[in-house]
């Protein structure tokens, strides 16, 4: 479902992608884990294509994103290409995002109205129901500042869900929270990966990878170090980078 080959990306001199490879499979959960600067954020951001790749590509669901192929070059697509290709490739940020203005239903409905060109009624109905999947139809009208952290996790989780991409990824969703809410959002998440969602996770929850994820990658200074299942990769590295970090961590 989503194939990265060959990424490369520098903020100015510094290169923080150096030729990064990943194959996620449809339905499929891929936890990212790697230190601090490590280029996780990076990653997610070119495979939305938030931010061009200088070099390799990425397509997601068969098609490169942000670019056509014509006489053996890349062409970047025009802008409502890539926001319906965006569409198709849901974000969930550390920091929720939340409207302020909106409450939680008016969040995801609005997201509807303007990805899905709903009708307010119908993005209404679809709302509710996204709403109802993470816990929160009780809340359906309270403001994001009425909510606890986990709970405007939830909310931005159901927009994102309810929009219906092929690929939902997660930046560090749990960062933000305190520890005790931090159960609620990875449930969501654990229920999502059950009905066969395909996601890309960047997480330090390394109980969440082990549990959850069918592959993990580890990614260190813009290069994958190793990848593959959880029970080889957190249990049984065969990089000693790897072992170093998951010391550290756990
Ligand atoms: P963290 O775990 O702290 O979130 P990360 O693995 O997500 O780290 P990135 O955010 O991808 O790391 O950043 C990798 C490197 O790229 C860092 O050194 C960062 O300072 C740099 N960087 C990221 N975005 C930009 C940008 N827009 N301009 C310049 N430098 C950037
Ligand atoms: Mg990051």
């Amino acid at each position: 479902m989503i194939d990265v080959r060959g990424v490369r990306k520098s903020f100015g001199p510094v290169p923080v992608l150096r030729g990064v490879d990943l194959t996620v499979a449809e339905g499929s959960v891929t936890c990212v884990i790697g230190p601090s600067g490590s280029g996780k954020s990076t990653l997610l951001r070119c495979i939305n294509h938030l931010e061009k790749v200088d070099a390799g590509r990425v397509q997601v669901g068969g098609s490169l994103v942000g670019y056509r192929e014509a006489g053996g070059k890349l062409h970047e697509l025009p802008d409502r290409i890539i926001a319906r290709q965006r569409a198709e490739i849901g974000m969930v940020f550390q920091g929720f995002h939340l409207f302020p203005h909106m409450t939680a239903l008016g969040n995801v409905a609005e997201t509807l109205v303007g990805v899905r060109r709903l009708s307010t009624k119908d993005a209404s109905v679809r709302a509710l129901a996204a709403l109802r999947d993470v816990g929160l139809a009780e809340h359906a009208d309270s403001y994001p500042r009425r909510l606890s952290g986990g709970q405007q996790q939830r909310v931005a989780i159901a927009r994102a869900v309810a929009v219906e991409p092929k690929v939902l990824l997660f930046d560090e969703p749990t960062s933000a929270l305190d520890p005790q809410l931090v159960g609620e959002v990875l449930a969501v998440m654990k229920d999502l990966a059950r009905g066969g969602l395909t996601m890309v996770v960047v997480t330090h929850e390394i109980g969440f990878a082990r549990e959850v994820a069918d592959s993990v990658v580890f990614l260190d200074d813009g290069l994958v170090v190793e990848s593959g299942p959880p029970a080889e990769v957190l249990l049984a590295p065969r990089e000693a980078r790897t072992r170093e970090f998951l010391d550290r961590v756990l």
